[in-house]
């Protein structure tokens, strides 16, 4: 590489994933016209209320080539001009359900414009224009869609936090060898975490309601099962798992993904990956799958955080 560098090919013919961010304001509304008002208020909630409600929406798109005589993948003002004219300029400031003929919901083949909706079709629409490696679309902070080009297959995330406090020693060893293993977190009384949990999900959409499963059933199972339970807890004493395995962040994470498995196939998705960050310095990630897809999503998920 030496060799070519110093011939001024500035890279030429070398591979590179890059990423661009977008954002845009946009409103919706979750209401199938074949639904009645209670059917509607009971499947989508507040998402019923009309006229609908707005987030701001942030976009993310990875693109992958090889660097070309200038040392870049793509010439950057080609790549804005492709995401403003085919998404961003016609979603901007609208009400997304009156945009785009896959949201016509008067239509049979209408969806309702959810983020994992959207993402696939954001994805659609860039594909002639880019390169694309994968979407990711925020509607919020703690709300977002991954879509990879996977017909089947796409990911949604719902980002939770939780308080608790644990200590780090088997109780077989002495506290001068468990200070040797865990250092200043096998102290005799424990210390605290502000938990962040990332639960990814993997399924299909549902052609006509735009979700890979039920969001408010997939919140309420992480509230239920993990949130509530955890929350303002000392896990080593509160959590009876714990009370024979030594919480460290890898333990937690693979206790939630355990607790959540099952629950989260019965509303008809599958648990795809479970994050658990400790601290803005470590983290701990399952993936619960072993697929092509998998290897791609942990692939993308180090462009975006390393
Ligand atoms: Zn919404
Ligand atoms: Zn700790």
């Amino acid at each position: 590489m030496t060799e070519i560098n110093s011939k001024g090919l500035h890279g030429k013919g070398r591979k590179c994933v890059i990423t661009r961010r977008a954002c845009f304001s946009a409103s919706h509304q979750y209401w199938l016209p074949e639904l009645s008002t209670t059917e509607n208020t009971n499947s989508f909630g507040p998402c019923a209320i009309s006229p609908g409600h707005g987030h701001n929406y942030e976009l993310i798109v990875s693109m992958g080539g090889e660097l070309d005589a200038n040392g870049m993948v793509l010439n950057l003002s080609e790549v804005k001009h492709a995401i403003h004219s085919e998404i961003t300029s016609q979603l901007n400031f609208r009400f997304l359900n009156e945009t785009w003929p896959e949201f016509k919901l008067s239509s049979p083949e209408g969806c309702l414009p959810t983020t994992e909706a959207l993402a696939k079709i954001i994805w659609k629409r860039l594909n002639p224009h880019l390169p694309l490696i994968a979407i990711r679309l925020y509607e919020q902070t703690s709300l977002w869609a991954d879509y990879l080009g996977n017909t089947m297959s796409s990911f949604l995330t719902v980002q939770t936090h939780f308080a608790a406090a644990h200590r780090l020693a088997r109780p077989e060893l002495s506290q001068t060898e468990n200070e040797r293993i865990y250092g200043k977190c096998a102290r005799p009384h424990g210390h605290g975490h502000n938990y962040l949990l990332d639960i990814t999900v993997r399924g299909s959409i549902n052609k006509r309601t735009g979700m890979i499963c039920d969001l408010s059933k997939l919140q309420c199972l992480v509230d239920d099962l993990v949130v509530e339970v955890f929350d303002h807890t000392f896990l080593n004493k509160d959590i009876s798992y714990f009370e024979t395995c030594v919480p460290t962040a890898e333990n937690i994470a693979l206790h939630i993904s355990d607790l959540l498995s099952e629950p989260i196939k019965s509303i008809g998705a599958t648990l795809h990956k479970v994050r658990l960050q400790e601290s803005p310095n470590n983290a701990a990630e399952i993936y619960l799958e072993n697929t092509d897809v998998d290897a791609t999503s942990k692939r993308i998920n180090t462009v975006h955080y390393q």
